[in-house]
């Protein structure tokens, strides 16, 4: 799935991208929901009901072989399900940012949904946007999905502080980042591919969170809650539905 997305970004023109990802879409689906079906798992974004998730990147039961959903993918789905208003019905206007094809593929189908993705350089990202300087005005979504970003924007405050200003009083963001430290770290002297890959684990990271990235959060405005979805479910349910029980959903809202 993702190892298609970079044989797409660097093989087919542009505008051949969302084309590409539909014939896959449509020609894949089909057969892994036969291939790998079964009853003891089911992926929240696509319902497909499975055997087993596959292994990915060296963690166990992560992506599904329908969707190619992943565990933080799923417990984000589940949240939405469970604890927002994002399928009541009603519409509303989102912003998905950096948008990860499956979680992309699953908000479409919910037609009340106004979407639009973004990215600095992905080609399945409907608009190109800068996250530091958002061309919207003040107040103008309803909801923003911003997952596994922040920890590569340089001036993440500022990211922070631009989700907030263009949320509607009344609407909320969940932003998603690597918790992977005690506390968020950052050196400017840090500076370079190699040395980042070393301090931070990862080349393009431009620091470590700790579990005081809800601070951080509540520094530019944001009333946030570190919601441990995956401890307040049933251990069943933690297998079925695929999902990391330590992870937190950072759910804030425009206090
Ligand atoms: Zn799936």
């Amino acid at each position: 799935m993702f190892a298609l997305e970079l044989l797409a970004r660097k093989v087919l023109p542009r505008w051949l991208h969302g084309t590409a990802w539909n014939l896959y879409w449509r020609s894949v689906r089909p057969a892994a929901s036969v291939m790998y079906h079964g009853r003891r798992r089911q992926c929240p974004l696509c319902s497909a009901q499975l055997r087993r998730f596959l292994a990915f990147r060296g963690r166990e039961e992560e992506k599904c072989p329908v969707c190619g959903s992943l565990k933080r993918h799923r417990l984000i789905w589940l949240y939405f399900a469970q604890r927002t208003n994002l399928f009541d019905g009603v519409a509303r206007k989102m912003l998905h940012v950096a948008p990860e094809p499956p979680m992309t593929q699953a908000l479409k189908e919910k037609k009340e949904i106004d979407y639009l993705s973004t990215d600095l350089n992905s080609p399945f990202a409907m608009a190109r946007m800068d996250i530091t300087a958002i061309d919207y005005q003040d107040n103008s979504f309803d909801v923003i999905y911003c997952s596994h970003v922040l920890e590569h924007i340089a001036d993440d405050l500022k990211a922070m502080s631009e989700f907030r200003r263009i949320l509607r009083p009344g609407g909320w963001a969940i932003l998603q980042v690597p918790i992977i430290g005690e506390k968020t770290y950052s050196d400017p002297a840090i500076a370079t591919p190699s040395e980042r890959q070393r301090v931070y684990g990862h080349h393009d990271h431009k620091r470590i969170y700790g579990p005081d990235y809800k601070q951080r959060l509540e520094s530019v405005g944001f009333r946030v809650d570190a919601v441990p979805l995956g401890r307040e479910m049933s251990s069943s349910d933690v297998e079925f539905y695929g999902i990391d029980p330590d992870e937190h959903v950072y759910f804030c809202r425009k206090s």
